[in-house]
């Protein structure tokens, strides 16, 4: 039997191009530059173990395990998290949580600069290769409890936060811009509402957009904080 071979090129285009159509714009995504960053970011690239060694899995429709207990978040999750986060091109993103850097990657095609925290030294090293050799530079990488969000690039337009706190940390609703977007799963350890938030006149005003299932943000506001 022939040695197993990795798929043509033109293959991930394909499962790329059928991601965005399925699973993103049948339900319901409709940004259109939401939808060319992801037509457009190679999802395959961020894959690790394993599950490199049949790359063309990247473009299922589901959330993916990764290095560290972690995991790629679904397709849809990613798209939907930044059509909520009405990203301009003028705008300065902070993200918690690079993970694999693939959030990231969608993200630096949309806006002018992402600021992006990842507490796991290993995965923030390996997402800032991944993320280089992509030829993506206007993202700024920490390592760090982005529970408290990242007070360099504050006040910014928006936040997006990848991994599920059990309360809205105060830290990052301090970061926002006047008529920024905050992002965030908040919830039990199970089960989630992803949350958007924005403050108007001292208020903040906050939308539940949809269950969702991430993995615990840890640190001080986050699980394992004080308040949890
Ligand atoms: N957006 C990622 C998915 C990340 S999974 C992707 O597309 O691949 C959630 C990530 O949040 C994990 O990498 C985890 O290590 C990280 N994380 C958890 N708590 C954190 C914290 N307090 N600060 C920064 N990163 C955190």
């Amino acid at each position: 039997m022939a040695p197993q071979s990795k798929p043509p090129a033109d293959a991930f285009a394909l499962a790329r191009r059928r991601m965005v159509q399925e699973q993103l714009h049948r339900r319901g995504v409709r940004h259109p530059e939401v939808l060319e960053s992801m037509g457009t970011v190679p999802r395959e690239h961020f894959l690790t173990g394993s599950r490199s060694k049949d790359p063309i899995r990247a473009y299922a429709d589901t959330a993916i395990p990764v290095a560290r207990g972690q995991t790629l978040s679904q397709p849809y999750m990613v798209a939907r998290m930044t059509e909520a986060l009405d990203p301009k091109p003028q705008h300065r993103v902070l993200e918690i949580g690079t993970g694999t850097g693939y959030q990231t990657a969608v993200l630096a095609r949309l806006v002018a600069e992402v600021w992006s925290v990842e507490r796991d030294h290993y995965l923030a090293d390996r997402a800032r290769d991944r993320l280089k050799a992509l030829g993506l530079e206007n993202i700024h990488f920490q390592v760090g409890d982005g529970s408290l969000g990242w007070p360099d690039g504050a006040p910014y337009d928006g936040i997006l936060v990848t991994a599920a706190a059990p309360s809205i940390p105060r830290a990052l609703v301090g970061q926002l811009a006047p008529g920024g977007r905050l992002i965030i799963p908040v919830g039990p350890r199970e089960l989630q509402e992803l949350l958007l938030i924005q403050e108007e006149d001292g208020e903040l005003r906050t939308q539940v957009l949809m269950e969702c299932r991430f993995v615990p943000l840890v640190g001080q506001e986050g699980w394992g904080g004080p308040t949890a």
